[in-house]
């Protein structure tokens, strides 16, 4: 069975990749860009759209970074639309954005350094929103002996390029989600500019189509750029 795969780039490289293949470009590109260190420096993580795996990075977290240092860099290429609560589960430990507020009674807040936390192979979750609610899974994947850029605590080292979207009229590229049809249950809800100049639904019932596992929820317009992550 030929499994599928999900295209992406290295932004320290900028070489198209997959996500299969993203780790040994990776390493490949910090060889050759980066001094390597006599100690390991950072964690080399992998993040994944829970149910969607073709929205991915992976990080290059500094083994000085917190949980929260990790969930404002989710947050600021993949889920921030108004502020809503978020936390992380590792080992059976909630780790959350706002423990004073939790139904946990042991509930842990996000500034612990995840070298207290992270080992090889771990796994784990992450949610934000409480309410509509998007899920990614990780895994970190190793520790390496590379810095991340400057200025940088959390740095997003490849990412995958945005999904196909058509339009469901013209089948040109898509660029914006009708939220009146989807929540209709309509599978006719994206369109493209032209297209959506047409169509009779109510316009402030639109949100753009961006790379996100969270596009088309709540209010959510988008994220970082290649070239700020
Ligand atoms: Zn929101
Ligand atoms: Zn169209
Ligand atoms: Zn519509």
């Amino acid at each position: 069975m030929a499994s599928k795969t999900y295209p992406g780039r290295c932004l320290i490289s900028k070489n198209d990749t997959t996500k299969r293949k993203a780790k040994t470009e990776i390493l490949r590109a910090l060889k050759e860009e980066r001094a390597e260190e006599k100690t390991p420096q950072s964690w080399l993580v992998l993040f994944n759209g829970s149910g969607m795996p073709e929205f991915w990075i992976y990080l290059l977290v500094d083994k000085k970074a917190t949980l929260e240092d990790v969930d404002r860099k989710l947050r600021d290429v993949w889920l921030e639309c108004c502020g809503h609560l978020s936390s992380f589960t590792i080992a059976g430990r909630e780790y959350e954005s706002n423990p004073e507020g939790s139904y946990h009674e042991d509930a842990k807040g996000m500034d612990i350094r995840v070298d207290k936390i992270f080992c090889e192979n771990l796994t784990g979750e992450h949610i934000y929103d409480y309410g509509s609610s998007t899920y990614l899974d990780f895994k970190v994947i190793s520790k390496l002996p590379y810095s991340t850029k400057k200025g940088y605590d959390v740095e997003i080292v490849a990412r995958n390029k945005m999904p196909e979207a058509v339009c469901s009229v013209c089948g040109k590229e898509a660029t914006i989600i009708c939220l009146e049809c989807m929540y209709d249950g309509s599978d006719e809800y994206l369109f493209c500019d032209e297209c959506y100049e047409d169509h009779e639904c109510d316009e402030g019932m639109q949100l753009p189509v961006v790379n996100s596992p969270r596009c088309g929820v709540c209010g959510y317009e988008g994220g970082l750029d290649d070239d700020m992550c």
